[in-house]
């Protein structure tokens, strides 16, 4: 048995109630066996050991009143999972889903995602079993309040820098970041996604779907000679991720024909109409299927997962975790989708990772493909370092620049290794080495 699979068995038996972190851990040490046998002095200095551990992990009260006037309570996390690189830094998710496990497994992704920006940032995530659908705005911000209240003590903007993810836009910075002056007196930017008129940055909200779009048209172009224009595109999700990958995909030339939430999916053959998408989930917050009482002709159906049986070239999953699964995996293979791309964190299972890999498809892995919205993030931060604000055209083409690098490392990695083409092992290599070589350079602190 490799030194790396001893490794996974201490992990599974430390978290056997954490199975999505098991399976992030496992999907990048297998990537990893390569690397440990080249440096062995990782090994000798415990990397492999330490980078599964987080630095610590966060558990809080969250205690708010509801418009009933009845007290409600919530659990809130914040796993700091690696600083080796750079201050902790990774979004907030508020959904009923949320656990230890959960928090951990995108914690574990974001530190290698975060290197592969090229970015000083180390890697972090946080949330809470909060379900903000169908509360009030005012519960939302009392909620809110609470949860900062306590997130206040372990955040600052050279420590721990938090942002969105699920369930937590624009909206919800705001009241957190609202929270935050108030208790600390501080106003040096420490959450990213901030508006507009206090200390965000252009194109932060479209940076994790454009940025996807931006690396899917790279990889395609270097693997297949291809691009966006003219393909059949479906998106799984309507949330922010999912919008702007709309947006980007559609400016490039592709037709976006289906597009989801955790109901079901619309379909529309002439082409998603995005002004309404946007109206009806970022205005209105209403559900997808309200989309075809204004087409006609479009199609809903019952069913988030059947999206993956509608006939494209490209597939961007961007909702959730696990959302793509291997019958959907060989479903888009057979209807000759060509290329995938992880809009979501960890949205496609290991069996339908291994269906793309085995087959001649382009398959871009979530903390490669959608690195953008957290390195534009970093481009927040230095903004708010340096009291000032760049362009949109300005941060979208470094955003750019950014999602071409990225591609460029992962693609050479993979190649350095024999697995040319293979983002997998290639993202996982890239992001790895910088983290690992820090760690070393730091000595036994952590
Ligand atoms: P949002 O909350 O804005 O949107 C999430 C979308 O996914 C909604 O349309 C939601 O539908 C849908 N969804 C949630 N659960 C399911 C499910 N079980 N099946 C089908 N659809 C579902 O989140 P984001 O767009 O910000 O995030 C989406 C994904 O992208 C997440 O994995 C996140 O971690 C990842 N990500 C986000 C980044 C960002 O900058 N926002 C950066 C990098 C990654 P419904 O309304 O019905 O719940």
């Amino acid at each position: 048995m490799s030194k790396l699979s001893n490794i996974i068995d201490i992990v599974k038996e430390k978290n056997a109630n954490e199975p999505e972190f098991i399976q992030a851990v496992k999907e990048v040490f297998i990537s990893l066996e390569v690397v440990a046998e080249k440096y062995p002095e990782f090994d000798d200095a415990g990397i492999f050991e330490r980078i599964v551990e987080p630095e610590r992990q966060i558990i809080f009260r969250v205690p708010w009143v509801d418009d009933n006037n009845k007290v409600q309570v919530n659990r809130g996390f914040r796993v700091q999972f690696n600083s080796a690189i750079g201050p902790y830094k990774g979004g907030l998710r508020f959904h009923p889903s949320v656990n230890l496990g959960i928090i951990k497994f995108l914690g574990f992704e974001q530190i290698f995602k975060n290197s592969l920006t090229g970015l000083p940032m180390g890697g972090g995530k946080g949330g809470s079993d909060f379900n903000p659908k169908g509360k009030s705005e005012m519960e939302i911000m009392r909620f809110c309040q609470s949860f900062m209240f306590e997130l206040s003590r372990h955040i600052g903007a050279n420590k721990d820098v938090p942002a969105g993810d699920i369930g937590v836009g624009s909206r919800e910075i705001g009241y957190m970041y609202g929270m935050y002056k108030k208790l600390k007196d501080d106003n040096s930017g420490v959450i990213t996604g901030k508006g507009l008129s206090y200390g965000g940055s252009l194109v932060r909200k479209e940076a994790t779907g454009y940025g996807l779009c931006y690396f899917m048209e790279e990889a395609i172009k270097d693997i297949k000679g291809e691009s966006f224009k003219n393909q059949t595109v479906i998106i799984s999700g309507s949330g922010n991720v999912a919008i702007y990958a709309c947006e980007k995909a559609t400016q490039l030339g592709g037709k976006v024909v289906a597009l989801s939430d955790s109901n079901g999916y619309i379909y529309h053959e002439s082409g998603i109409d995005l002004d309404l998408i946007k109206k009806l989930k970022e205005v209105e917050r209403k559900r997808i299927s309200e989309y075809v009482k204004i087409h006609s002709d479009a199609i809903y159906t019952e069913g988030s997962t059947k999206i993956w049986n509608v006939k494209c070239d490209i597939a961007l999953p961007c909702a959730t975790q696990n959302e793509l699964d291997e019958k959907a995996a060989k479903t888009l293979v057979k209807n000759g989708c060509f290329a995938i791309g992880e809009g979501a964190n960890m949205p496609t299972t290991p069996e339908a990772v291994d269906v793309f890999r085995g087959s001649d498809v382009i398959f871009a892995p979530g903390k490669a493909a959608n690195a953008g919205g957290v390195a534009t993030s970093g481009l927040e931060m230095t903004q708010n370092s340096m009291r000032y604000s760049w362009s949109f055209e300005k941060v979208d083409e470094k955003l750019k620049r950014i999602m071409i690098d990225i591609y460029s490392n992962t693609s050479k990695a993979a190649k350095e290794y024999g697995k040319e083409n293979d983002l997998v092992a290639g993202a996982n290599i890239a992001g790895f080495m910088k983290v690992a070589l820090a760690m070393k350079s730091h000595g036994i602190v952590f």
